[in-house]
């Protein structure tokens, strides 16, 4: 990026209001195709903050980029105060290896349109995966967390079914308890619920208000449905063409949208 060095990004961001994620002036192309222009978006602790935004937006390569699926092309984005995608070295930030990747990727919990749940594995085995082969824990750890993590979703009664023999709601709430079970400090949820039959779309949604309402859970969520954004949001970010085009709270963007594109994209939705 022109201008910027990266001594101009701190080793560690700090002080008493540290964002759970923050990204700083963030850019990603594919060639000469730039998706993301120098995004700055920084997401408090227990914040719910949902993107919404046209197809080809860069919603979901915000995501991608968080669960380091995407390198970027410059800037850095933090997770819990540590850089994600850089690492220190001497005074200085270096592209993080794979082991910093590893080690920082723990913090962070996705749910993805499609649930990808181990179909030779009961829901319970699914959960318990996780937890005992990347954070160690005993089986009897693992398997208490995750009872408990099934019954918060829901799912106790069907704890020893395999994933074939589960709707699609039912398979997309195991996941999010799976992704729970590794106790992530940020969960991100990506259109869980567009492959969805539309009388199954109510229980995904409730149980994740239930984490909103519940849980001290940074959450980051990809969206096309405004009703459910508008519910359940802190803060609404409005992308288009790469960049944040407008934000603010549910009654603020969808109340009272102050940019031609913010209101041409929901009225076309609503
Ligand atoms: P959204 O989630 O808002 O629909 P995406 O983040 O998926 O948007 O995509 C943003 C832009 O990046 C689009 O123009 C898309 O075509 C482009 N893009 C995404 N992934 C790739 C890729 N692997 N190679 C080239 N272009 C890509």
């Amino acid at each position: 990026m022109l201008g910027q060095s990266m001594s101009d990004f701190p080793l560690e961001l700090q002080g008493s209001a540290v964002p759970m994620v923050s990204f700083k002036q963030v850019s990603k192309s594919y060639g000469n195709l730039v998706v993301m222009n120098a995004l700055d978006l920084d997401i408090a602790e227990g914040e719910m903050v949902t993107i919404i935004g046209p197809s080809g937006s860069g919603k979901t390569t915000v995501l991608r980029m968080l669960m380091t699926l995407e390198t970027i092309n410059s800037g850095v984005i933090y997770v819990d105060g540590k850089p994600l995608t850089h690492m220190r070295n001497g005074n200085n930030l270096a592209p993080a290896d794979e082991r910093h990747l590893r080690k920082m990727r723990s913090k962070i919990g996705m749910c993805f349109q499609h649930f990808n749940l181990f179909p030779h594995m009961t829901a319970l085995e699914n959960c318990m995966e996780g937890p005992v082969h990347v954070l160690g824990l005993s089986k009897r750890e693992a398997r208490e967390r995750s009872e408990e993590l099934l019954a918060m979703v829901g799912m106790a009664d069907k704890r020893n079914q395999h994933p074939s023999r589960l709707s699609g709601g039912q398979q997309q709430r195991v996941a999010i308890a799976r992704a729970l079970a590794m106790r992530p400090k940020v969960m991100l949820f990506d259109e869980v619920t567009s492959a969805l039959d539309p009388e199954v779309i109510g229980e995904v949604t409730s149980v994740i208000r239930k984490l909103v309402s519940e849980q001290n859970l940074t959450m980051l969520m990809v969206t096309h449905q405004m009703g459910f954004a508008k519910d359940i949001s802190d803060r609404v970010c409005f992308f288009y063409g790469g960049h944040i085009e407008e934000q603010g709270t549910p009654s603020e963007l969808f109340g009272n949208p102050k940019k031609e594109r913010t209101q041409q994209f929901l009225s076309a939705v609503k």
